[in-house]
């Protein structure tokens, strides 16, 4: 185990006979520990060292510099490699060339910098080229040195060489630069040359200690990059952590056609499938998969999709590489009991693996690996449930093509990230950002790179002409969960005409396109979807959790098709049924903005008479379409304000729509209206004033109870503060209850949404069955911040770090979470059988459920589409 007490020291050592698998990646980052798991293991790794995080940490202690210890074990470390490898570092006959590669615990692809073939410069690329006896490649690994090292650790713009290379090959008419001629390749090294001076005034390093210091420094400096900043804060990752540095003797995948360089990933990232899934280049280095510039071939047949280009799968064409790499992939995924993304080399025939790490996966992969893993007898459940992350489950609920509508399908791409996604082109970050402030945008660039990583976040898609299914656009968006098609060759980015050229078809930025992240399909104009349909593992998973968890969820619903979405993801029942939002449709909405507005009692009786059997015929759908799961039904709390218009032109249409001089219409409005309407004359208070209104809705609710089968009724009241009131109003339902069902059994509920009521929990819990707190309301009263207007200033308490989480999504423990507790605590002091949930929004966040799972809430209520992830949530806690 490496110890802190061994802080002093910053290296550790892989691909020799020394055994450091017990090492973690926290210290020796992902890329190290797989190295360092690998090594132990006795698989073919080119030997290397790792400088471990706290090297990094180091870095910026020191104000960015590399401490002197840290770079003495760096260079003995490359002393040892020479004598292990045979090679010299800056000298011959053979030089040892490195690959420098960042490698934080948590993985962050392509956020941070990584560096091949350092140790090259004028006179060793001589000495390569004679030791190999093969100056094409020397050459080649040269040019990729000055423009890795130009971009990264120089900072001049990518595109600037790769114009360059472009312009060479399209000379010799060539697709790929491996076919580049050592003449082509010493024109294209001095321009590269060129580059560098005219945009710097200096040149690259010739020594290549100086290489090695400024790259390791550089790759520190990543870890604080914009990119690797805004992906950490998208993905939750401590900033802390900093990144290890693994250098690791270079292996050569461009030493000609018995030389190559992939990616495998164990079982499919995208589908879960258990087949080998993976491509690779002949003659090339990794980075250009992960750049996704050169378009690869795939490693199985399986998935090439014309035959006739079957044997350019690597099983075909490299069988005794495939079946190598095959026994060590399967070997690797049953040591790490995971799927297993392995980066691989062949020179010259024999394969060397380069490294390992837990892959990144769709959500839908993520399930059903984890679930085939369970069955397989590598996981348990608990695991399992650990491996889905509720973010996976939210994926999982993307919107996929509506099958029964035409469709104009433009062309096909790689179908790199699941999920169907339109959005009107644009072809920058810059745009991305700008309009997708107020549209759907799609982001189509050539390849994305990670600069890009904010702008794919804005985007609902994402869309690239170049790469693969390993390219950096796909993998981001997988993690993203945002669809995503790659490689779609056919389209032609014309920015100069700001259109896109797909065969004869143009379409211009803004234009309305669609992607299908599942097929490849690249579709016109803007098409309709639907969510995806649970698959087995999908199912099988939500049964675990359902036998995991503690606490029951239920939906928010107050139509039928809600409810069965909710019912679809097995909600326990409606938890909180909105009645004022029954009345949305607009002929119910003319009667009830009518009743509202009545002056007399007699007319108010009248529009509530008109509105009853409406109301009725609703309650019985829901009653039926519940087939007896239970439902609350909350009884009226329209804020009025949130029914009736302000402007004066809306008073005017409404007052023609309901039939009412405008004159009166003003003049009631100006009546009711209130300083603070959330405040003001709502919920429970209403039917103080007016106990008609809740007398024909407990009417409508008997009756069409008496004409169900079966029907689990609860009752609740919204808004309380006091015993008295709720007797008062529990008088009324037991008035209407005796006189139209009495046989019909109904439990009785309050809202907990006021601090009173919390206050007031003892007296209030014998006279009911149970309690729902609605911690929106219960956030606005606690913090006396309105919940319409606390978007405009809560932003600012987190920024400048005065909360932690906007009260209205995540709960807040210590204010509006232990008046909760106390509620719970008084309330079952008095009443042992009381019930109480949440149905505030609170009961859809993760976070606020693990909360509520430790105070022993019986329930959630949230949007049906939350059902299952709040049922992870509330399974996850209960594990803890
Ligand atoms: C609440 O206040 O939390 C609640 C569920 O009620 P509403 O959002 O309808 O006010
Ligand atoms: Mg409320």
């Amino acid at each position: 185990m490496l110890h802190k007490k061994q802080i002093e020291q910053w290296v550790y050592r892989f691909g020799y006979d020394t055994d450091y698998s017990n090492g973690h990646p926290s210290i020796l980052g992902n890329k190290g520990y797989g190295l360092a798991q690998m090594s132990s293991l006795g698989f073919p790794i080119p030997p290397g060292f790792t400088i471990i995080t706290d090297g990094c940490r180091d870095y910026y202690a020191k104000g960015q510099t590399i401490a002197q210890p840290i770079w003495d074990q760096v260079v003995a470390e490359i002393q040892l490699l020479e004598k292990e490898t045979g090679k010299h570092f800056g000298g011959g006959p053979f030089p040892l060339l490195l690959a420098l590669r960042s490698g934080a615990k948590s993985s962050m692809p392509g956020m941070m910098d990584t560096l091949l073939n350092l140790g090259l410069n004028d006179e060793t690329v001589q000495l390569l080229g004679h030791a190999t006896q093969d100056f094409r490649f020397a050459y080649d690994s040269y040019r990729r040195f000055i423009e890795m090292y130009g971009h990264i650790i120089m900072g001049i713009p990518h595109h600037l060489f790769t114009a360059v290379l472009d312009g060479i090959k399209q000379q010799d008419n060539l697709r790929h630069q491996e076919g580049l001629s050592l003449n082509a390749l010493h024109t294209v090294i001095d321009n590269y040359k060129k580059i560098i001076w005219t945009h710097t005034g200096t040149t690259y390093p010739q020594n290549v200690f100086e290489q090695l210091r400024k790259t390791i420094a550089a790759i520190f400096a990543s870890w604080n990059g914009a990119r690797a900043v805004t992906y950490r804060s998208l993905n939750h990752i401590d900033d802390q952590d900093g990144t290890a540095v693994t250098i690791q003797s270079m292996v050569f995948g461009n030493r000609g056609t018995d030389s190559l360089t992939g990616v495998l990933f164990t079982r499919n990232p995208s589908t879960g499938e258990r087949s080998l899934f993976g491509e690779y280049l002949i003659n090339a280095q990794g980075e250009e998969l992960v750049s996704g510039l050169t378009t690869p071939w795939p490693i199985t047949k399986q998935g090439i999709p014309s035959i006739q280009q079957a044997d350019h799968a690597l099983e075909e064409k490299y069988p005794l590489i495939f079946s190598q790499l095959s026994n060590l992939a399967i070997e690797l995924e049953n040591y790490f009991r995971e799927m297993q993304d392995i980066e691989y080399t062949v020179e010259q025939g024999k394969l060397w693996l380069l490294q390992t790490r837990n892959g990144k996966r769709s959500a839908k992969a993520a399930v059903k690996i984890a679930i085939d893993m369970m069955q397989e007898g590598k996981i348990d459940a608990k695991e399992v449930l650990k491996r889905i992350d509720c973010n996976h489950i939210e994926r999982l609920l993307h919107p996929t093509l509506d099958e029964s509508q035409t469709i104009e399908v433009l062309t096909q791409g790689l179908p790199a990230a699941p999920g169907v996604a339109s959005g009107v082109i644009v072809f920058s970050p810059e745009e991305v950002a700008a309009i997708s402030k107020t549209e759907s945008v799609l982001l189509v660039r050539p390849e994305t790179t990670p600069d890009d990583i904010g702008s794919m976040a804005m985007a609902a898609g994402i869309l690239t002409t170049k790469g693969g299914m390993t390219a950096h656009a796909a993998v981001v968006a997988r993690g993203m969960g945002k669809p995503c098609v790659c490689g779609a060759h056919d389209i032609t980015i014309d920015r100069q005409n700001k259109w896109l050229l797909i065969g004869q078809t143009k379409i211009p930025v803004g234009s309305w396109l669609t992607i299908n992240g599942t097929t490849g399909q690249v579709i016109k104009g803007k098409v309709a979807t639907i969510r995806q349909k649970p698959f087995p593992e999908f199912i099988t998973f939500m049964q675990l959790v359902d036998k995991l968890k503690r606490m029951e969820v239920r939906a928010n619903a107050e139509t039928v098709q809600d409810g069965a979405v909710g019912r679809s993801f097995g909600m326990a029942g409606i938890g909180l049924c909105r009645t004022e939002h029954m009345f949305f449709h607009p002929d119910k909405m003319c009667l009830f903005r009518k009743m509202i507005l009545t002056f007399s009692k007699t007319s108010r009786i009248d529009f509530l008479t008109k509105l009853m059997p409406m109301q009725k015929r609703d309650f019985k759908a829901l009653f039926q379409m519940l087939d007896g799961l239970p439902i609350t039904i909350r009884l009226l709390d329209p804020p009025l304000h949130e029914f009736l218009p302000s402007h004066p032109k809306d008073l005017a249409d409404l007052a023609l729509q309901i039939d009412y001089p405008l004159s009166e219409v003003e003049k009631r409005i100006e009546l009711l209206s209130e300083v603070n309407p959330m405040l003001g004359h709502r919920g429970a208070r209403l039917a103080i004033t007016f106990p008609e209104i809740y007398v024909m809705q407990l009417q409508a609710l008997f009756q069409s109870a008496l004409e169900v089968e079966k029907v689990a009724l609860e009752i609740m009241l919204p808004l309380v503060f006091d015993a008295k009131e709720v007797i008062f109003l529990k008088n009324i339902i037991e008035e209407v209850h005796q006189k139209i069902a009495p046989h019909i059994v109904y439990k009785l509920g309050v809202m907990i949404e006021l601090p009173r009521a919390a206050l007031q929990a003892a007296t209030i819990a014998p006279l009911v069955d149970f309690f729902s707190v609605g911690t929106n309301d219960l956030t606005q009263t606690t913090f006396g911040i309105s919940r319409d207007d606390g978007v405009k200033f809560l932003e600012d308490y987190q920024q400048k770090g005065l909360l932690q989480a906007d009260p209205f999504v995540t709960i807040d423990q210590e204010g509006v979470g232990a008046l909760i507790q106390m509620a719970v605590t008084n309330g079952r002091s008095t009443n042992p059988r009381l019930k109480v949930g949440i149905c505030g929004e609170h009961g859809g966040d993760p976070a606020s459920i693990q909360f509520f799972e430790s105070i022993g809430l019986d329930y959630v209520s949230t949007s049906p589409y939350r059902v299952p992830i709040a049922k992870l949530a509330a399974a996850k806690a209960n594990l803890l």
